[in-house]
């Protein structure tokens, strides 16, 4: 079995379904062009926990979690089945790195995850499993937790993590996507120029380093899905950056795609 992909998505705003644009196309290529996994394990910004949580539910409900969207969101469902056992093996890698973790019986897909899921994987026939992350504990704690997952790699296991690159809502202009803020671009630059760079440390201590690096992310709940995704690539594996667009001038919806150089890579031609 070739080794999974490690993939970061930027979810932007629910509505990004509804008027399909570049960033919906770019998912549904990656959907149709990536090796197909065997499961796949989320980690999404709007799951968070105290400590390290799976889903072990069998049939994860569609959670409409956000509010004041057009009515044609709340009627979308994405029906994919969970997998227990994939729950069970994410403790077992969580355990063996000392890293804390538990599970809930019923925790269905939160939108951060069945977004852009919907648009890479339009049957739901893929089984999906949610893990929650710890908005306080800092970028280190989930690199930590990537690095401890990053078995499930060569398990057929994708990794997806689905946050934002930038999500300070003082940024957007709701109903305009129009020109991107130059502060978005500068920060969502410099990201895309550290991943480059695998340079790790600077990525570590953004909130410093970065232009606008904490205006960015007033809460760093949404960028902390890219530091699981960056633990699971192994050093020096550089990713393709995806930059599809900016919606709402200030959510930059770049997507990360770690994948070793093999016949099956995927190919942003494709
Ligand atoms: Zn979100």
């Amino acid at each position: 079995m070739s080794r999974q992909p490690v993939l970061f998505v930027s979810h932007g705003a629910p509505d990004v379904l509804l008027n399909p644009g570049a960033t919906v196309r770019a998912w549904e290529q990656l959907g149709a062009g990536l090796p197909r996994p065997r499961a796949i394990l989320v980690i999404s910004a709007h799951w968070a926990a105290k400590e390290p949580t799976v889903s072990t539910v069998g049939t994860p409900e569609t959670i409409h979690d956000f509010g004041g969207f057009p009515a044609a969101l709340y009627g979308m469902n994405y029906p994919a089945p969970g997998a227990p056992a994939l729950a069970a093996r994410v403790r077992e890698l969580l355990a063996a790195s000392g890293l804390p973790n538990t599970e809930v019986p019923d925790r269905g897909l939160d939108h951060g995850a069945w977004i852009p899921l919907k648009a890479m994987y339009p049957a739901a026939d893929l089984p999906v499993v949610q893990l929650a992350l710890q908005p306080f504990a800092g970028p280190d704690w989930h690199r930590r937790i990537g690095t401890a997952l990053r078995p499930l790699r060569d398990e057929g296991v994708l990794i997806l993590a689905s946050g934002a690159v930038t999500h300070n809502f003082g940024w957007l202009t709701w109903g305009q996507n129009g020109k991107p803020l130059p502060e978005a671009v500068a920060f969502a630059d410099w990201i895309g120029d550290a991943l480059a760079r695998d340079d790790r440390a600077a990525l570590l201590d953004y909130r410093r380093q970065a232009p606008h690096g904490a205006a960015a992310h007033p809460s760093e709940e949404h960028l902390l899905p890219l530091f699981v995704a960056l633990g699971a690539a192994n050093p020096g594996e550089k990713p393709l950056r995806l930059e599809p667009e900016y919606t709402y001038g200030g959510l930059a919806m770049d997507a990360y795609l770690w994948q070793d150089a093999s016949p099956a890579a995927y190919n942003s031609e494709h």
